[in-house]
């Protein structure tokens, strides 16, 4: 039945009708509310210390990195090529008038006893650890072998491989036991 005679008084309101809710249903209604405030708080929050980063600026940086990648990979691609011609004597460089006999290796004993190369010229590295290299430790230097400190270790072998950066996988696989 429709509240309003026909010459448009206002609408008399019906009675709302009752909400029946538990003290413990109402609290949980709040606090449920009060944490999803305090989440979008929290979010702004976090949001605000972001700084704004110009896009152009990423962009910018993006191609300075990808070029920094090509020059580092045409060294490492000049650096294999030379070091695949290299004959490893002294005064191998293309700029030197003369060629010696002697290695162009510098050794160091490191603390674990592993002994290792650097070609001065191409700078290949060789170690004592690694059978393939064992040519390398044959021909005469002229540079005198540098060392750190001596350290005793139970399993020397164990403790040279240990001691390298990839754990001596090159040698695990090229080992013959
Ligand atoms: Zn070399």
């Amino acid at each position: 039945m429709e509240n309003e005679n026909a010459l448009g008084s206002p609408k008399i309101k019906k009675a709302e009708p009752k909400l029946e809710i538990t003290l413990s249903e109402l609290k949980e209604f709040v606090s449920q509310s009060q944490a999803e405030y305090a989440k979008i708080i929290a979010d702004a929050l976090i949001q605000s210390k972001i700084p704004y980063v110009d896009p152009r600026q990423k962009e910018n940086e993006e191609i300075f990195r990808k070029s920094s990648r090509e020059t580092a990979d045409r060294i490492l691609d000049s650096i294999k090529r030379s070091q695949a011609s290299c004959p490893h004597k002294q005064g191998c460089n293309e700029l030197s008038e003369v060629q010696g006999a002697l290695s162009s290796f510098v050794f160091h004993r490191l603390d674990t006893g592993e002994v290792v190369g650097l070609c001065t010229n191409c700078q290949k590295e060789v170690r004592s650890t690694n059978p393939a290299d064992a040519a390398f430790f044959k021909d005469k230097s002229a540079n005198r072998m540098s060392s750190a400190g001596v350290r005793t270790f139970m399993d020397p072998r164990k403790a040279m491989l240990k001691g390298r950066l990839d754990g001596g996988a090159e040698v695990k696989e090229k080992e013959v036991v």
